[in-house]
């Protein structure tokens, strides 16, 4: 009765959070690195890293877990372990396998924190264009005290 649902296409609604490894490969438009390197593109996506570079920095990098930003990665680095050694507090790194050695268990945990923090993230966001459109409300309620 399900032999028609395409969970390829399923996962593909997350690759906006780089929730896949394969939605992390993708992201990497011109990663310095080529497959030969210990920093390769497929090792990055492995280690939790899609590419957050441009043009002009294309050595950037972030976690799809715990978002740590990291830049300035040399050939030689091992993903794994630069990010144990900067984040070692991400779920991601304490697991510290890659997505097809993941128990489901883990996966939907790691699932779990990534969107509680993209949540937050637009709470925040929320809240600060808020302050921002009433501002002058928000003096007054505070010398109303
Ligand atoms: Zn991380």
């Amino acid at each position: 009765m399900y032999e028609n649902i395409d969970l390829s296409a399923k996962f593909d609604n997350f690759k906006n959070v780089y929730l896949m490894e394969k939605h992390r490969i993708d992201s990497y438009k011109k990663w310095p690195f080529n497959d030969n390197f210990p920093c390769s593109v497929v090792k990055m996506a492995e280690a939790g890293f899609f590419w957050s570079g441009n043009d002009k920095e294309n050595d950037t990098a972030t976690c799809f877990v715990c978002q740590k930003t990291l830049h300035g990665w040399e050939s030689t680095d091992n993903p794994w372990k630069e990010h144990a050694k900067h984040a070692p507090q991400c779920q991601f790194v304490k697991y510290g396998r890659k997505e097809k050695d993941l128990l489901l268990e883990e996966f939907l945990v790691i699932f779990g924190i990534i969107y509680k923090s993209k949540m937050q993230r637009e709470i925040n966001r929320i809240r600060e264009v808020f302050k921002a459109e009433v501002s002058d409300e928000l003096e007054n309620f505070r010398t109303q005290k």
